[in-house]
């Protein structure tokens, strides 16, 4: 018998942790633990429903779940229906690879009001993550800003600028696709604390705003540097010096008249309050310049009137109990993904929400390693006991076969040329898997 793993979460670092333990210990036996009855984590509910062609590992992802090795247990929560210390005493080695599915906050006066909201949260919404289905963010308003520029806020522009027509092929939940098509939202704006330098989205992204059907991006000419300067990486000097030349030709582009929304990039604003009474009317801003590398206050201050704020400034882990848990950076403590005896971190719990999902993989690839290096089979029962606790408690535990099952119902269900439309409830996703009991029996 050789080791007995689980790996709790199961977006891309648990999927890349199970196929590199595959390979280094072909004889182990892997349960993937996912609170959903859904796999894939952020792949299926972090990117945004138009990038469908990144959603394409859930393929490789499928085929490692469906290895003999290897079991889903969805709708299993650790922390719920069972304790992490109780998984440890059933398996040699337990992983973490829960991500970091929380909001950090925005930390201003204010940032309570209703209509701020942040981007983990909305994204879930738009993405039918059932956690948020009923998030109903304020979108009868012609003013949203977007706090922060990386990739997750240039997402949340697009998807709230593209067009019913050019959001048809893609799986955008009906709830979201309904709100944004009724909302009079106009003037989306793009905040950063920085500049167009220190701006972390990436070019194709960035470009892709040149290209939507009904919005022009706004940028002001005066806010752009004539060149990139400072110490980086060539790789990072070409994508800044792209971006710079994507930025320099919205600014020059006149806008077109017959384009209803606006993206407004604008740089060297750091948040100070969100304005209103218990509802946002608007936000302030500190102008600022960029010394050493940080944003500084400059004492000038402007607002922006809008009923929605979306924090896009970076997600957190939640706490994940029994764990040295480090509150501040919001990851779970360890040396280099090694977390206590037989407890391994893996992905955005060790390291924090940066990179792409790629950088996974070579994180999961380590943590493979360092299992197979660290532990010998000792023998711990691992998936029977897993199975009789689950009973025993009455959890009804999804398969990866009834997740089939409930996807071949979204695939059925999917507007013409769209590939697939979520449940965003559990509660109609068991319903699903109920009907099919019910026909086969
Ligand atoms: P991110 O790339 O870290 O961007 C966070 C943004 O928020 C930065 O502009 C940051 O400014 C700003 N910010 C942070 N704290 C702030 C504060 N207190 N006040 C004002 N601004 C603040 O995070 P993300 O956009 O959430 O993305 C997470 C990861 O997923 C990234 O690695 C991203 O590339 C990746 N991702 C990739 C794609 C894609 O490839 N298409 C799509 C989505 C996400 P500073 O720079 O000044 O800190």
């Amino acid at each position: 018998m050789g080791l007995a793993v689980a790996i709790i979460g199961s977006g891309p670092a648990a999927f890349y942790t199970a196929a590199s333990l595959i390979a280094a210990a072909p004889d182990c036996g892997i349960d993937i633990i996912e609170r959903l009855p859904t796999p894939f984590g952020l792949i299926r509910y972090g990117v945004a429903p138009d990038h469908e062609h990144t959603k394409n590992v859930m393929k490789a992802y499928s085929r490692t779940a469906l290895s003999p090795q290897v079991r889903f247990f969805g709708n299993v929560e650790v922390g719920l229906h069972l304790s992490l210390d109780e998984l440890r005493t059933m398996y040699d080695a337990v992983v973490l690879a829960v991500g970091a599915a929380r909001d950090r906050p925005l930390g201003v006066p204010g940032d309570d009001k209703q209509g701020v909201i942040g981007s983990a949260s909305f994204v879930g919404w738009y993405n039918g993550h059932p956690d948020f289905t009923d998030l109903a963010p304020n979108l009868a308003t012609k003013g949203v800003v977007i706090v922060g520029q990386g990739n997750v806020a240039i997402d949340i522009a697009r998807v709230l600028a593209k067009t019913p027509a050019e959001m048809a092929r893609f799986d955008l939940c009906d709830h979201a696709a309904a709100a944004i098509d009724a909302s009079p939202v106009a003037d989306i704006y793009m905040v950063g604390r920085r500049g167009p330098i220190e701006a972390k989205f990436t070019n194709v992204e960035l470009r892709e705003m040149g290209h939507l059907e009904n919005c022009n991006p706004v940028v002001e000419a005066g806010q752009l540097p004539a060149t990139v300067e400072g110490e980086m990486s060539d790789r990072d000097r070409r994508m800044k010096d792209k971006n710079l030349a994507s930025l320099r030709s919205f600014a020059e582009t006149p806008p077109d008249p017959a384009k209803k929304k606006r993206i407004h990039f604008a740089f060297y604003a750091a948040p100070v309050e969100v304005l209103g009474g218990a509802t946002v009317e608007g936000i302030r801003f500190e102008r600022t310049k960029v010394e050493g590398g940080n944003a500084v206050g400059t004492g000038q201050f402007f607002e922006i009137p809008c009923g929605l704020v979306v924090a896009a400034i970076g997600y957190r882990s939640a706490t994940v109990k029994d764990t040295p848990f480090d509150e501040r950076q919001g990851v779970v403590k360890n040396d280099d993904g090694r977390v206590a005896p037989g407890l391994y971190a893996v992905g955005w719990i060790k390291r924090g929400p940066t990179g792409v999902i790629g950088t996974n993989k070579v994180d999961g690839e380590h943590c493979a390693e360092q299992v197979v290096a660290d532990l010998k089979p000792t023998g711990k029962a691992g998936r029977p006991a897993l199975e009789a606790l689950l009973r025993q408690r009455k959890v009804r535990a999804i398969s990866f076969a009834d997740w089939q099952t409930i996807e071949r119902a979204e695939i059925a269900n999917a507007r013409p040329g769209a590939p697939r439309r979520k449940f965003p409830r559990v509660a109609d996703m068991l319903a699903v898997l109920e009907e099919a009991r019910a026909a086969a029996s």
